[in-house]
């Protein structure tokens, strides 16, 4: 592929604030009319990385390219083809949803019979024509989000930027948001989407770039990523918590794994296995040899949590955990689950 095929092409960006480096050469290409997963722990990069894209922050070195235009040296050009849905999104709760797309399409210069047409598709587009003359703050958070994504698409953008589109949402907010991401990749938008959930860059992202510390540190379908980190896993779990030392022991030995892992709270012991069946039926064999009774035997893929915590030491984000405060130099925002905890920086090993 050239760069022609792709909507997004990013080389070795760095961007610092003071000495720190937020983008420490970050390497990013996405094909056109698909959708690309950005994952990472607090503080990684992602809305650097997106700022940096939508022309609104000026990279300190490395290149991009957005929809065939540099974003150094052609910002207008890029503008005009991209859209952005951040964090914070900048409807006014008073007007309704229809009159906040009739404003935006009147910032973007059209005259105001396609401004009320525009809305007008976009509130069919996104399920929202039922409540399009409602004022904003009698939306549910997913028909908030629906609009702010409608408010992004106006000028029909050939790149779309969403900065964790879902941070906040309860599960049906999130659904609604993704079959509305679906809907705009169907007519060949390409995506850049950042995300903490992982079940979100699973659902809707073709690929998956996971970034720490300002860079790139894996690439790939959800699919790679997790048979990456070692294919298929074991897990037993148990009745009782003192027989777990016992039975990661035995479990290691007979699924001939390294790196056998254990959770007191759940009483599971897991482990990485190579041959599956063999791996399965000496488990089984070796439990009952040792007097180890399991509740339940079961062989699975990894989850892509696995993977991230392999990949970045971190744990992701759960929904609707408590904010812990902004990161430094970040101002507070709505955003629910925005914790500042760090991670721990290892490196990849895939
Ligand atoms: P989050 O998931 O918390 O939104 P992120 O991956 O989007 O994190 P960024 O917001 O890109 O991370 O921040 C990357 C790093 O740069 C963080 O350490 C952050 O504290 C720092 N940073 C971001 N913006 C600024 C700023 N304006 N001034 C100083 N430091 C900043």
């Amino acid at each position: 592929m050239t760069d022609r095929d792709h909507a997004i092409v990013v080389e070795g960006l760095r961007k610092n604030y003071g000495t720190h480096r937020a983008l420490d050469g970050l390497d990013l290409t996405v094909p056109r009319g698909t959708v690309r997963g950005v994952l990472g722990p607090n503080g990684a990069g992602k809305t650097t990385c997106i700022r940096a894209l939508a022309t609104l922050l000026r990279p300190d070195g490395g290149r991009a390219e957005v929809a065939g235009f540099d974003v150094l040296r052609q910002p207008n050009e890029v503008r005009y083809r991209i859209g952005l849905l951040g964090q914070h999104a900048a409807v006014d709760e008073e007007l309704s949803g229809r009159q906040n797309l009739e404003m935006f399409g009147r910032l973007y210069h059209l005259g105001a019979r396609r401004a009320g047409q525009r809305a007008d598709e976009l509130l069919e587009q996104f399920g929202l024509a039922d409540t399009g003359r409602k004022a904003i703050k009698q939306y549910s958070g997913g028909m908030r989000r629906r609009l702010d994504l409608a408010a992004g698409l106006i000028m029909r953008p050939q790149v779309l930027f969403l900065d964790e589109p879902t941070t906040g949402l309860d599960p049906r907010g999130r659904r609604e948001v993704w079959n509305a991401v679906r809907t705009l990749v169907g007519d060949g938008t390409t995506v850049l989407l950042t995300t903490q959930y992982l079940e979100e860059a699973d659902q809707l992202a073709d690929r998956i770039s996971v970034i720490d510390h300002g860079r790139a540190i894996a690439d790939g379908t959800a699919d790679e990523l997790k048979s990456a980190i070692g294919g298929d896993r074991i897990d037993v779990v148990l009745h009782r918590a003192d027989e777990l030392a016992a039975a990661a022991s035995v479990v290691g030995m007979a699924a001939r794994a390294d790196g056998v892992e254990t959770d007191a709270d759940s009483l599971r012991v897991s482990a990485p296995v190579v041959d599956r069946v063999a791996a399965l039926t000496e488990t089984v064999r070796a439990l009952a040899a040792a007097g180890i009774e399991a509740r339940d035997i079961a062989l699975r893929r990894p989850t892509l949590d696995e993977v991230f915590l392999h990949l970045t030491g971190a744990r992701p984000q759960e929904p609707g955990a408590v904010d812990e405060g902004p990161p430094p130099g970040k101002a507070a925002g709505p955003k629910a689950g925005q914790g500042s905890q760090g991670t721990s920086g290892r490196e990849a090993t895939v």
